[in-house]
């Protein structure tokens, strides 16, 4: 089980907000450059055909993802559900490489873009197997979001029942989406249009930013979600989803101020170097890193740049290339091959008490035991206050030292997999 590590915002924040546009949740401090190497490694890597069977199986395979939606909203003002079927089309078709905005790609491109072969498909049925349309809601009026100085652990309430959200459908299999209103409930402003989580062990990425299995997904501000209109910002926090990089290659400088930025890479081949993320703009012109042989000007089409709906349009070859194979080896029960091959989840019964709690919980299995169960309980800041292996089908555990409050307990089967969720009360 990774821990959520508390990471800060450390840019300067004013510059970006004063732009008058959200963009993703992750800022350029959050990468290391020595992991760096990893990536390149992974990118080569993934070109041996012969490294990973399954890789090597599904090379021409269309590759489906199974989606739910989580909306969390106040009981007076719906989101209107009529916008999935839009949003879904949308994501299919840059994933396809057939949005009708693929044309603005400039021709000195044309040769790097992809069609990714990933779809995108609302469920049709619960984790249980019965008729579900494709989405969960709760009413509430709480806000998510969190000020910059926060730490991003912060960031991941709406994914607790026990902190006013919803917790997610299995995160191996499915693709959660939860949309809610990310104000800082703090200084009443909204600092991100939406953000996800990264697989675990995306290379060049920091390991304190892989997906955690209680909290992996993506989450859009209702606002990136009901203004619909060409949201490119869902499409690029897929990508993130799936393990890409922003374009700029993440420098630890930020956005604005070093001209060595240029040295920083995503270790994508044919995306162009990039001085920084590119802030909405659609200037043709910039051609902000002169590489010494076949230089290019920055790629501002590319759906990991921030240059916004009317700019962005394609994901590049090297790109859909890595998506895939973060998708079969790294989230490999997420794709549907074949799907028919689905399983139904099994029913698992649990009995947790006494809720409320004033220091021993018990932990009773009521049907079949293996020892390969773990518990982790998480506070509503996203921290993991308490986990431990369990050994026994009726189990004591002391949890007088945790602060009065709520609580959320989850059963994970490996270490990663959640198989069961249940709030908890600290008296
Ligand atoms: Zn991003």
């Amino acid at each position: 089980m990774a821990l959520i590590v508390f990471m800060f915002f450390v840019l300067t924040p004013t510059i970006l907000w004063s732009q008058g546009q959200l963009e993703c949740g992750f800022n350029n401090d959050f990468f290391s450059p020595s992991y760096s190497a990893w990536y390149q490694k992974a990118v080569l890597e993934s070109t041996k055909t012969n490294q990973n069977k399954r890789w090597t199986e599904t090379r021409d395979t269309v590759l489906t993802i199974p989606v739910v939606f989580h909306f969390i909203y106040p009981p007076n003002n719906p989101s209107d559900k009529s916008l999935m079927a839009k949003i879904m089309a949308e994501i299919n078709a840059d994933f396809s490489r057939l949005n009708s905005d693929t044309i603005n790609l400039r021709s000195i491109f044309k040769s790097r873009a992809a069609n990714s072969k990933i779809r995108f498909v609302l469920v049709d049925k619960d984790e249980k197997g019965q008729a579900s349309r494709g989405y969960t809601v709760r009413l509430n009026m709480l806000t998510f979001g969190k000020e910059p100085s926060q730490p991003f652990s912060a960031s991941h309430k709406m994914k607790f029942d026990s902190c006013g959200g919803i917790a997610p459908w299995n995160t191996k299999k499915y693709l959660n989406i939860w949309v809610c209103n990310l104000m800082s409930p703090q200084s009443g402003k909204t600092y991100y249009a939406g953000f996800a989580t990264v697989p675990k062990n995306a290379p060049h990425w920091s390991p304190i930013y892989y997906a955690d299995s209680l909290i992996d997904g993506i989450v859009l501000d209702n606002s990136t979600y009901s203004n619909w209109n060409r949201s490119s910002i869902l499409t690029h926090e897929i990508g993130h989803y799936l393990g890409l990089m922003h374009v700029s290659g993440d420098p630890p400088g930020g956005f604005f101020d070093s001209a060595s930025m240029c040295t920083y890479d995503d270790s994508i081949f044919d995306t162009p170097r990039v001085l920084h993320q590119n802030y909405y703009t659609c200037d043709k012109s910039i051609n902000s890193c002169i590489e010494p042989v076949n230089d290019f000007p920055d790629m501002l089409e590319n759906f990991m740049d921030y240059t916004g709906d009317n700019c962005r349009n394609t994901f590049t070859k090297q790109q859909a290339f890595l998506m895939r194979y973060c998708l079969i080896t790294l989230r490999p029960e997420l794709p549907i091959l074949d799907i028919k091959s689905k399983t139904k989840l099994a029913d698992f019964s649990v009995n947790i008490y006494p809720n409320p709690n004033n220091g021993i919980l018990h932990i009773d299995f009521k049907d079949s035991f293996s020892n390969n169960y773990s518990f982790v309980i998480y506070d509503c800041l996203g921290r993991n206050v308490l986990h431990s292996n369990i050994v026994n089908p009726n189990s004591v555990v002391n949890i007088e030292s945790l602060s009065s409050g709520l609580y959320e307990l989850a059963i994970l089967r490996e270490e990663s997999e959640v198989i069961f969720r249940k709030s908890i009360y600290k008296d």
